[in-house]
């Protein structure tokens, strides 16, 4: 086996992150999410951290230059049979052309493209409701997902807590972004051939399941 690559596709609130968290084991993926990494390097407050926290703070996107340079790096040390899952990249035109050529040169085939699918309405109730472990970045609703214990992960104890990002005003100028930069590499994907669309508006195991099917 040669090594490979899944690119999960969608709205902020699409469900890109619990998907992930669900599917990982299934093809044994490295998980690549640009936004937990961007997050990690704000929290580290690094100067990468720094110039993410600007854009990201107003929903706005880290410039494309910066992101290929932290996927590149996390490639480099995948090896030859690594499964790369992305999840939130490519997210432009340019990002995705730089993940093009950058597979390429490291002989990583793209597998599929995965559109996960739900209306906006849908993604503002998953957003607003969302809450993460600060600990191991579990991920909750407080309606669809809820905890045992409000607030509290029940993966490893840690507290949760709710995203900056996730703000009502935030997230309609994400989802906004979304609409003029991102929505354009569904067109991308599907004319070579490389989309499937997945619905991803019902229960998270339901969707954990079709994704699965889908990647056999
Ligand atoms: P969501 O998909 O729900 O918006 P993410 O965690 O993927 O959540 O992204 C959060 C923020 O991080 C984005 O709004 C953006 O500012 C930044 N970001 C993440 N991935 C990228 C990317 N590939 N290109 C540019 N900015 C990104
Ligand atoms: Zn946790």
């Amino acid at each position: 086996m040669s090594a490979e690559a899944v690119i999960l596709l969608g709205a902020p609130g699409a469900g890109k992150g619990t998907m992930a968290e669900g599917i990982r084991e299934a093809g044994n993926f490295i998980h690549v999410s640009t936004g937990d990494m961007l997050r990690e390097a704000v929290k580290a407050g690094t100067p990468l951290g720094r110039e993410a926290e600007s854009f990201m703070s107003k929903g706005m996107l880290v410039p494309d230059e910066t992101i290929l340079k932290i996927v590149r790096e996390r490639l480099s040390h995948g090896g030859a049979e690594a499964h790369y899952l992305f999840d939130g990249f490519p997210r432009t035109l340019a990002q995705a052309r730089g993940l093009d050529a950058e597979l390429s040169a490291s002989g990583v085939t793209l597998k599929t493209v995965l559109l996960l699918d739900v209306p906006p309405a849908l993604s503002v109730q998953r957003l607003t409701g969302r809450r993460i472990c600060r600990q191991c970045g579990a991920n909750y609703h407080v309606q669809n997902i809820p905890p045992r214990r409000a607030g509290v992960c029940d993966v490893c104890g840690g507290e949760l807590y709710q995203r900056l990002d996730d703000r009502r005003e935030t997230i309609l100028k994400r989802l906004e972004v979304f609409q003029e930069q991102t929505a354009g590499l569904i067109a991308y994907y599907h004319e070579r051939g490389q989309l499937q669309r997945v619905d991803s508006s019902g229960p998270r195991e339901a969707t954990v399941a079709e994704i699965i099917k889908r990647l056999q």
